[in-house]
């Protein structure tokens, strides 16, 4: 599980024993630095790195880090809000040390995602890691809910020598082909080694159905972990793809037409251990509490693609019929729907019962993402929401009549429409909180404003190699 409790100067209570036993084991087997990891508001992996000795100064004071990056942009320009975005001030990046672990794919270096707090010592109101930590104490506490989650993967696989920015797929082979997996069998191999190293548990790698694309998915820990884990399997791919000669891309749309890359969430809530989604008297055995989480879900998900599908490059792969989900229904295992309800097979549906969100990808923070919708399920479950009629088969075949009907709408088909739609969702912001809720807001304005006027293909290609 998680550390929950924030960071605090000097250190969390054991911390520092604890770094300087670490620092001394990774030196001891050549580990020279150590990579402190966060997302931006954008969705960019940020970092900073240190000595592997200085890791025991890091856990007590944290490592300096100015606050402007909440505000950047894919492309690194800068907007601003009331209170971010300004060249002054300074933050503290705290290394979790429960998550620390030595790269696979980088030899010499070891991994750690951050907590930022501020030089005074206080929470700091931009930090998405720090949001998702806080949102599930609070469900803890207020509900009696945890849970578990997952980041479905997928990647595009280029060559590194293909001309600067462009994509060329490294295999030929077909969708699921097995001729794909042999053409990279050396490459996955390496992968699977890189993450087994690392404590990651993978359920699945297969060739997926766009050019070059690949998928990985991972075993479920807590919401933090769970984001945590999704940027060390990034890291990862992209470091294992460069030492084959390979480029990854995680961006929602490497190219401007065709099949994205999604990183659906999966996500069960649990009371006292007990899986909610599974043994229960509504709809395919989940418990009311799990429905009205669903329907919690269901009801914000125009709010939430400004979390979840983030980037003006999302909105060229949330396109009807493409297992990208973007319609407002649920289903049992219907791809189509933006809600999936994973039941699982006979024997195993205590472990596997699950919601899955599929309007999502890897240009989301999924510190932000995951809060976002755990916030929005909790709201279900506040009000004892109930989940419409199921769709079966795809949204995208309804008359607009009969979609009408059943509550069946098109999830919001640009990122202006996103945004628009978060700023009239009063769960989300407040959940966020003003600081980072405004962040949202000015980012993806930003974001819209620099591919105005770009055609499908400039958008695609500004994007392609950011996430
Ligand atoms: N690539 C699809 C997406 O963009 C998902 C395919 C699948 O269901 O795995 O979400
Ligand atoms: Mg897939």
């Amino acid at each position: 599980m998680t550390t929950l409790a924030d960071p605090v100067p000097g250190g969390r209570p054991g911390d520092v024993p604890r770094a300087t036993a670490l620092a001394a084991e990774l030196a001891g087997r050549g580990v020279r630095g150590i990579v402190l990891a966060y997302v931006d508001t954008a969705g960019i992996g940020r970092v900073k790195a240190i000595p592997t000795a200085r890791l025991p100064t890091a856990a007590a004071w944290g490592v300096g880090m100015s606050p402007v990056f909440d505000t950047f942009l894919a492309d690194d320009s800068i907007v601003a809000t009331d209170v971010l975005g300004s060249p002054d001030g300074d933050l503290r990046l705290y290394p979790a040390l429960d998550r620390l672990v030595e790269l696979a794919g980088q030899p010499g270096w070891a991994w750690a995602p951050v907590d930022r707090i501020t030089q005074e010592g206080e929470r700091h109101p931009g930090c998405g890691r720090t949001f998702l930590r806080r949102t599930v104490a609070d469900a803890e506490e207020r509900h009696g809910l945890t849970f578990l989650a997952a980041v479905e993967i997928e990647w595009a696989v280029g060559l590194a020598s293909a001309p600067e920015g462009e994509f060329v797929p490294a295999v030929s082979g077909p969708a699921y082909g097995a001729t794909r997996q042999i053409e990279l069998s050396d490459y996955t191999a390496d992968l699977l080694a890189a993450c087994a190293a690392q404590g990651v548990d993978v359920d699945q790698i297969h060739p997926e159905y766009a050019p070059g694309q690949f998928e990985l998915s991972v075993g479920a820990l807590d919401p933090v972990a769970a984001a945590d884990r999704s940027v060390l399997v990034r890291q990862t791919v992209r470091a294992v793809s460069q030492r084959h000669g390979l480029r990854a891309s995680f961006a929602p749309a490497v190219l401007p037409e065709g099949v994205g890359n999604g990183g659906h969430l999966h996500l069960s809530c649990r009371r006292d251990g007990a899986n909610l989604h599974t043994g229960g008297t509504r709809r395919y055995g989940m418990t009311a509490e799990a429905e009205s989480f669903a329907a919690g879900v269901l009801a914000h998900l125009p709010a939430l693609t400004a979390l979840t599908a983030p980037s003006p490059a999302s909105y060229l792969r949330l396109k009807p019929s493409q297992w990208a989900g973007v319609f407002t229904a649920w289903g049992r295992e219907t791809r189509e729907a933006a809600l999936r309800v994973v039941t699982g097979t006979a024997g195993r549906q205590e472990r596997y019962a699950n919601l899955e969100v599929k309007p999502v990808d890897l240009a989301a923070n999924p510190y932000l993402a995951l809060g976002c919708v755990i916030a929005a399920g909790l709201d279900g479950v506040t009000s004892a929401a109930a989940l419409p009629e199921e769709i079966t088969g795809d949204p995208a075949r309804l008359g607009e009549e009969e979609a009408a009907a059943r509550g069946v709408r098109r999830l919001p088909a640009s990122l202006p429409e996103a945004v628009e739609a978060f700023r009239r969702d009063e769960v989300l912001r407040a959940a966020l909180g003003p600081v980072l809720a405004d962040a949202v807001t000015a980012v993806r304005l930003g974001e819209a404003a620099a591919v105005d006027g770009l055609d499908d293909a400039r958008v695609a290609a500004a994007y392609r190699w950011k996430y």
